[in-house]
C-alpha cells in the first residue's frame, strides 16, 4: 500500500509513546481501492495535549479535536516532495444535532469503535493500523466497509434515516462519493435520501458548496445531478435549474431545456469545475424567456437572463466574487456570433476584448459541450475550428511594425525629421530585422539601426525588408492553419 514514508513514521511515534493511532476514513477507503487519498486523516485516543507533546509543530485551532501536523516537518531528511498537512483527530462521538448542522456536543471517547459509529458511510468507517512488526496492515471494519467497497456500494452506517437527520450534508456526500467512485446507492440508504431531502435547507451554503464543486470536479458530473433531480435534492439547491425540466424547446432541439443542460455538462471537454457549471446553467434563462409554443417557440435574452439568474445562484451559495464572475462570464457570452466568411478579424478582437483573452478557450469549450449536448455529433465543426484559428492569428499578431519597441513618433523626435515616407521605410527595415532575430527588439539597437538605415539608401532598403516580412507572414499562416486544420 502507497503510505507515504512521513505517515508511517507518524502513526510509529505515536504508538512508541504508548498511544493508539489508525489511519482513518477516505484515505484508508482510497488506499484500499487504490486511489491516491487526498488528505491524510488520523484517529487517536491520545488527546490534543497529549498530540501536541509529541508533535510540538502541530496547530490546535477549534474543539474538536483536531490537531494539524505539517507533513514536512515529519522527516528530518532532504525528502522535499511532500507538503500538506495530516489531520490528528481525538476518538470522539457526537450528540444531539439540534440544528441539523453542527453537533451541539463533541466528546472524546477512549474507544475506537465509538469513532467509527459517528461516521456517514460503511466505507468512510475504515481504521488501518500499522504495526511495525506485523507483516500486514491491520483494518477495523465493524460495519461490512471492505465488502461495500468490493460491491461498490454506498451505505449508511446504522440507521440511514436517523444519520441524514443528524447531518443533511451526508445527502450530499452520498452523491457526491458515488460520482467520484462510481458506486451505487444503497437502496435504504437512497430512500432515506430522498425522504429527507428537505434537510438541505438547514445546511450552511459554504459547505453545499464545496460538495458541489467535488462533484464538478469529479468524473461522472452530469450523472450526479440527474440523481440530484431525481431524489429531489436539487429543489434545495438549483430549484432554477428544477424550472427547465420538461420544458421543450423548438425545431432546432431535440432535448428538453434541462436534457440538453445535462448532456452538455456530460459532453464538457473541459476538466474545470466553473467551465462545466457553466455548461450546466449556460440556458437557465430559457424556461422563464420562453414565448409560443411547439417548433415556433423562441428563447430571445435567455442568455443576457440566464447571465443574471447565475449570479444570483452562486451568490446565495456563496462561491467566491472571482468564481462566480467567471461562469457568469460564460453563461452571458455562450451565444457569440460566427460564421465563416461573414465575421471579420475586427470583430474576432471584439470578441475577445468582451470575453478577455484569458476566457476565450472555456468559452469555446462551452459552445463545443453546447453543440454535443444538443445531439449534433461533430465535436469540432469546421465553424469552431475556422474561429480557433481566427482567434490564434489576431492573438499572435503576426509581424506588424506595431511590434516593434519604437514607433513613428521616436524616430521623428530621434532623427529630427517632420513625418514622411523614410519613416515607415526605417520601420520596415527595422521589423524584418526583429523577425530575423527579435532580441534586437530593444530601443538601444533600434535606435541605434534607425540612425545608420536613415543614412543609407533607404529606398531599396525598404523593397528587401518587405520581401522577407512577405515570406514571414507566409509561413506564419500557413503554420496557424495546418495547426487548426482550416484552408
Ligand atoms: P475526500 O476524499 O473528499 O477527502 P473523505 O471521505 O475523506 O473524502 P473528508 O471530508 O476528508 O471526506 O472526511 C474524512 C472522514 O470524516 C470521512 O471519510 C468520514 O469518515 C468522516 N466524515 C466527514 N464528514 C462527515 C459527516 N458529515 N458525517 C459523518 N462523518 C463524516
Ligand atoms: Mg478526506
Amino acid at each position: 500500500m502507497n503510505i507515504p514514508p512521513q505517515i508511517k513514521s507518524l502513526l510509529a511515534q505515536m504508538r512508541s509513546a504508548g498511544y493508539e493511532a489508525y489511519l482513518v476514513g477516505g484515505c484508508v477507503r482510497d488506499l484500499l481501492l487504490g486511489r491516491e487519498p487526498k488528505d491524510w486523516d488520523i484517529t487517536t485516543i491520545a488527546k490534543p495535549e497529549e498530540i501536541l507533546r509529541i508533535f510540538p509543530s502541530g496547530k490546535y485551532e477549534n474543539s474538536f479535536g483536531t490537531v494539524l501536523v505539517p507533513m514536512k516537518s515529519l522527516l528530518s531528511d532532504q525528502d522535499e516532495q511532500e507538503s500538506g498537512v495530516v489531520e490528528i483527530t481525538t476518538y470522539r462521538s457526537e450528540s444531539r444535532y439540534q440544528d441539523h448542522r453542527h453537533p451541539e456536543e463533541v466528546k472524546f471517547e477512549d474507544e475506537l469503535d465509538k469513532d467509527l459509529e459517528r461516521r456517514d458511510f460503511t466505507i468512510n468507517a475504515l481504521a488501518l493500523g500499522l504495526d511495525i512488526e506485523a507483516a500486514s496492515p491491520e483494518i477495523i471494519d465493524l460495519f461490512g466497509g471492505q465488502k461495500d467497497l468490493r460491491q461498490r456500494i454506498i451505505r449508511a452506517v446504522g440507521e440511514p434515516e436517523e444519520r441524514f437527520k443528524e447531518d443533511g450534508l451526508r445527502l450530499l456526500r452520498a452523491i457526491r462519493l458515488s460520482a467520484e467512485l462510481d458506486f451505487a446507492l444503497e437502496p435504504k440508504t437512497e430512500r432515506a435520501i430522498s425522504k429527507l431531502a428537505g434537510s438541505l435547507k438547514f445546511i450552511a451554503p459554504e459547505r453545499i458548496r464545496d460538495e458541489l464543486i467535488k462533484i464538478f470536479q469529479s468524473p461522472r458530473p452530469s450523472e450526479a445531478v440527474a440523481r440530484l433531480a431525481s431524489l429531489k435534492l436539487l429543489n434545495y439547491i438549483i430549484p432554477e435549474l428544477v424550472q427547465a425540466i420538461g420544458v421543450n424547446q423548438n425545431r432546432h432541439h431535440i432535448h428538453t431545456v434541462f436534457k440538453h443542460c445535462l448532456l452538455s455538462l456530460k459532453y464538457c471537454p473541459n476538466p474545470d469545475w466553473r467551465v462545466r457549471l457553466a455548461a450546466l446553467l449556460h440556458d437557465i434563462g430559457k424556461p422563464r424567456v420562453k414565448k409560443m409554443q411547439g417548433t415556433e417557440a423562441t428563447f430571445y435574452n435567455h442568455d443576457i437572463l440566464g447571465a443574471k439568474m447565475t449570479e444570483k445562484i452562486l451568490r446565495r451559495l456563496k462561491f467566491s466574487q472571482a468564481d462566480s464572475a467567471q461562469v457568469v462570464n460564460l453563461v452571458r457570452n455562450h451565444m457569440f456570433y460566427y460564421n465563416v466568411g461573414e465575421v471579420t478579424e475586427a470583430s474576432v478582437r471584439r470578441l475577445i476584448a468582451k470575453v478577455g483573452k484569458e476566457n476565450l478557450r472555456d468559452l469555446i469549450d462551452l459552445r463545443i459541450a453546447d453543440r454535443l449536448g444538443s445531439g449534433v455529433p461533430k465535436a469540432k465543426p469546421y465553424k469552431l475550428r475556422h474561429l480557433e484559428y481566427l482567434l490564434d492569428k489576431v492573438q499572435s499578431d503576426p509581424v506588424s511594425v506595431k511590434m516593434l519597441k519604437i514607433n513613428g513618433h521616436d524616430l521623428m523626435e530621434l532623427l529630427k525629421i517632420p513625418p514622411g515616407p523614410v519613416l515607415g521605410a526605417i520601420l520596415d527595415v527595422l521589423l524584418s530585422e526583429v523577425i530575423e532575430d527579435p532580441a534586437r527588439n530593444n530601443r538601444d539597437y533600434l535606435s541605434l539601426r534607425a540612425v545608420e538605415i536613415f543614412a543609407s539608401d533607404w529606398q531599396s532598403g525598404r523593397q528587401q525588408a518587405k520581401n522577407v516580412i512577405a515570406v514571414r507572414r507566409q509561413n506564419d499562416e500557413a503554420a496557424i492553419k495546418a495547426v487548426h486544420w482550416v484552408k
